[in-house]
């Protein structure tokens, strides 16, 4: 953790009816705005969530990286006091749910998970399964890879998007190279997906990819 190249401020910011205060963490690249004004006991928390945004922005970006691509300066951090669920991004805004905080306070790796959307910053139409693979992919590969993992079997598919597909994008890339994920999300960045691309790359289609992924399960 490298607090010493991050800037801390409370910067007052004007909204229509009310003065609000969000948290800005800065590094000499990236800028995450925090606010914690509808779940103010969250205040350390998304202090916490925003510090992670700058530190692993420009990480993600790396293992994401595309000709061109340059990744988002700025993300902002919203907790949410009436949401359900888990949280979701757009646009460069995480939104969060404050209850699943207080009920998750260890869960570091669903913001990193959100994070990865940001800086995918993928048009609308590639395959969601994919896409939700690839955040999960970022984060138990690479975030928290000493975590528990579900354990598969038979009844999974690569379509089931999350830790299933993170799983197997990393068995593919110890199978026959690392650069499957990053020239599959080269691809959706630029709308191009298409799933002749596993074969293009690693030699086998994604359908006979997943029946060899399968024979390495227990069950
Ligand atoms: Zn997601």
């Amino acid at each position: 953790m490298k607090f010493r190249f991050l800037l801390i401020l409370f910067a007052s910011t004007s909204f229509a009816e009310q003065s609000r205060t969000v948290t800005k963490i800065s590094s000499n690249q990236v800028t995450a705005l925090v606010d914690t004004n509808d779940a103010v006991d969250l205040k350390e928390w998304g202090s916490q969530a925003g510090t992670l945004c700058v530190e692993w922005c420009p990480k993600i970006a790396a293992l994401l990286s595309s000709e061109g691509f340059l990744f988002p300066k700025e993300v902002t951090l919203y907790f949410d006091p009436a949401m359900k669920g888990v949280a979701h991004a757009a646009d460069g805004k995480i939104t969060i749910s404050a209850a699943y905080v207080r009920a998750h306070p260890d869960d570091r790796g669903m913001v990193a998970h959100e994070l990865t959307h940001v800086v995918q910053s993928y048009p609308a139409g590639g395959p969601g399964w994919l896409v939700e693979g690839i955040a999960d992919w970022v984060r138990i590969v690479h975030f928290e890879p000493q975590a528990a993992r579900p354990k598969l079997t038979r009844l999974a598919s690569y379509k089931d998007a999350y830790k299933t597909t993170a799983m197997f994008l990393e068995w593919c890339e110890k199978q026959h190279g690392a650069g499957l994920v990053v020239n599959l999300n080269a691809a959706l960045r630029v709308g191009k997906y298409r799933d002749e691309l596993w074969k293009e790359i690693t030699g086998k289609s994604v359908d006979n990819l997943w029946a060899d992924f399968t024979k390495t399960f227990s069950n």
